[in-house]
């Protein structure tokens, strides 16, 4: 086993170390990051009275736009030349945000990772197929670190390329495979196409699903057709990259690796923290990241921590799946939406494929649409299309008009995240 006293730590142990570690990092960011300082200056909180883990409250939030506005360097904590990589996230609008690293966080962000593999029950000998893209986006580097970590034989596909994605799947005996889960999804029917047979023709075990939300049903539908066990995975490139939360054999929650990753729920709108049991947006505060120390960061991803103890026997609190970020949400005629609600409602309804697109648009009224997939012979089944839009409405109290396509005809994506969503609606 990989890391087994980092896994396994005893909630007396992981609270003391916490404890210490706040207090730690609070100082060091107040001395070596200027918005810190001015921030708990304004705030009029002094950096020595973060004593124990109750005071955490007092310490000022960061947000997303101070990475952007301190583009690139602002948030650092080392100079320059202690830097040993730098990645960036794709940022959908103007400049990306860059994360930094000293040799001392990727070798932590690495043992994450390491532990994190470990966790799903990869070990040395499995073969780990890495079909998240490699470069600028942590996904591809992130698990190979913890590949290397723990001796595991990785193959750095990197994403896109389905037939050889395939090919080498069944060729290099592939046990382990890691890629977006609409990845994954699509990879059922590319597979076929191919002709193989996802089942018999592939030594698949593990598969490590994350950087974008998915459903429960969406997991089924992988695991029935590949004969695998999928985990749901968990990070961000501002807390290292991926790594921050893993399903264990349970898949039941995400446990998040608390004594680097302290981890809080807070009501969005007005900044208070929520108890644990109840949905909030994530904030988490880096324990011990050196580059770019991160405190109470709003993740802007909306979960429900579990302060339940996990039959694993980790303490580590667990989180539940994502729900989507607070930014994914569509207000539909006042309504929230998250897409993954819809596909929630979809992959359990049983001739629906797994590719589907939402659109909203509004004509005197905000409307909502639903592509589907289904086999040619559905097409004109107005009694499928109906139950669509009863199991829709039953879920998000909206009437939506569903469409049935034929199956195949839905842009896929091959590479990256999937984008469901259209929006037509006039911005502003
Ligand atoms: P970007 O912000 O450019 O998308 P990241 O790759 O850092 O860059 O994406 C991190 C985000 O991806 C998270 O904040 C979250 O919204 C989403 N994400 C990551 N893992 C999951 C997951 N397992 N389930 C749902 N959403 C996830
Ligand atoms: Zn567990």
């Amino acid at each position: 086993m990989f890391d087994r006293v980092g896994q396994f730590l005893k909630p007396k142990q992981l609270a003391r170390m916490q404890q210490s570690k706040l207090r730690r990092i609070v100082r060091y960011a107040y001395r070596n990051v200027p918005l810190y300082r001015k921030r708990f200056d304004e705030a009029h909180v002094k950096p020595e009275s973060i004593r124990s883990l109750a005071d955490l409250e007092k310490v000022p939030f960061t947000v997303k736009t101070d990475l952007r506005d301190t583009y690139p360097f602002g948030l650092l904590a080392v100079p320059p030349n202690r830097l040993h990589c730098l990645h960036a996230s794709s940022g959908t609008t103007g400049k990306p945000i860059v994360v930094a690293y000293t040799q001392g966080d990727l070798e932590r962000w690495g043992r994450l990772m390491g532990r994190t593999l470990d966790t799903t029950g990869v070990r040395k000998g499995d073969v780990l197929q890495n079909m998240y893209g490699y470069g600028l986006f942590t996904g591809g580097l992130g698990f190979h670190y913890g590949a290397r970590a723990i001796g595991a034989t990785v193959v750095p596909a990197s994403s896109g390329n389905t037939k050889r994605q395939l090919m080498l799947m069944k060729d290099l005996r592939t046990s382990v495979v890691t890629c977006t889960p609409s990845y994954m999804v699509y990879l059922i029917e590319a597979s076929k196409a191919e002709g193989y047979d996802p089942k018999t023709d592939f030594a698949l075990k593990i598969g490590i699903f994350g950087a974008e939300p998915w459903s429960e049903e969406a997991r089924q539908r992988i695991q029935g057709a590949f004969g695998l066990r999928a985990h749901d995975v968990f990070g961000m490139s501002e807390l290292y990259g991926p790594g921050v939360g893993i399903e264990c054999e349970e898949q039941n929650g995400l446990h998040v690796w608390e004594d680097e990753f302290l981890t809080e729920t807070i009501n969005p709108e007005t900044g208070e923290v929520v108890e644990p049991g109840k949905e909030g947006e994530l904030v988490f505060t880096m324990l011990s990241r050196e580059a770019m120390p991160l405190l109470r960061y709003r993740s802007r991803d909306l979960s429900t921590i579990i302060k339940e103890e996990c039959s694993c026997g980790r303490y580590h609190n667990r989180i539940k799946r994502i729900k989507g970020r607070s930014d994914d949400m569509l207000i539909i005629g006042g309504v929230n939406v998250f897409p993954s609600q819809v596909e929630h409602v979809l992959m359990n309804i049983r001739d629906v494929g797994d590719q589907y697109q939402i659109i909203v648009s509004h004509k005197e009224l905000d409307r909502l649409a639903v592509k589907v997939e289904v086999p040619g012979n559905r097409l004109n089944d107005a009694s499928l299309a109906k139950k669509i839009r009863d199991d829709l409405f039953a879920v998000l109290s909206i009437h939506a008009d569903v469409e049935l396509v034929q199956l195949g005809t839905l842009p896929r994506s091959e590479v990256g995240k999937a984008l469901r969503v259209v929006d037509l609606r006039p911005k502003g």
